[in-house]
């Protein structure tokens, strides 16, 4: 009888293609930011406003949309080193800043989930420092955080026409990386320790009325 090795071919294909797909599902994950991102990253500014800031003001995601408020709750993914490097993330994060300065609608912390992109960066407006400068924080987390709290109210750009109060941490270890992607820890206290754990919250689906006392 002969032997038939059509099986064996057809698995032999089968196999080889399973890995080929693998290695160009590994290869693009870790290259970059994915093609649905891109497309947000480059969007036009909401078309009542094209005009303004070169174009750079991005959509603000909000609650009160479905679509919006499915990826506000999700949990974001961490940014890799080479994802830095590239010019979606420079734009992102340009955009990022225009949008929070907004006057129509200032903010002083942003979340990527809040222009619609799922992934570990905010900025922060450092109320702490010379000049109260935005700075772009990248795969942040809370480390530690003080006993001691503070009720402040606050409001978000994804949660139109809400203030409530809140109870945070009044100091925070905070760990992230720059735009470097340089390992950074510090502690961060007052208001712009509020700030971080409102944007930090974000990443984690979490926004402050699920934290509001009244
Ligand atoms: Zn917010």
């Amino acid at each position: 009888m002969k032997r038939n090795n059509n099986t064996l071919y057809t698995a032999l294909f089968v196999i080889t293609i399973a890995v080929i797909t693998l290695f160009t599902l590994v290869y693009t994950s870790s290259r970059g930011f994915t093609d649905e991102e891109r497309t947000i990253i480059h969007a036009a500014s909401p078309a009542a406003r094209a005009q303004e800031y070169d174009g750079k003001l991005m959509r603000v995601w909000k609650i009160t949309q479905l679509d919006d408020s499915l990826l506000l709750r999700q949990t974001a993914e961490p940014l890799t080193k080479e994802m830095l490097e590239t010019e979606e993330f420079r734009t992102l994060v340009d955009r990022m800043l225009i949008t929070v300065k907004d006057s129509l609608d200032e903010g002083v912390g942003i979340a990527a989930p809040q222009v619609g992109i799922s992934r570990r960066v905010v900025l922060v407006q450092r109320f702490d420092k010379d000049g109260e400068p935005f700075e772009a924080f990248i795969n942040p987390e809370i480390l530690s955080q003080s006993d001691s709290t503070v009720f402040g109210m606050e409001g978000c750009l994804s949660v139109p026409e809400i203030f409530g109060k809140v109870e945070r941490a009044s100091s925070i270890r905070l760990k992230y990386r720059t735009m470097q992607f340089k390992d950074t820890t510090e502690t961060v206290q007052g208001f712009t320790a509020v700030i971080f754990q409102h944007e930090i919250d974000h990443l984690n689906g979490i926004l402050f009325i699920d934290r509001m006392v009244e």
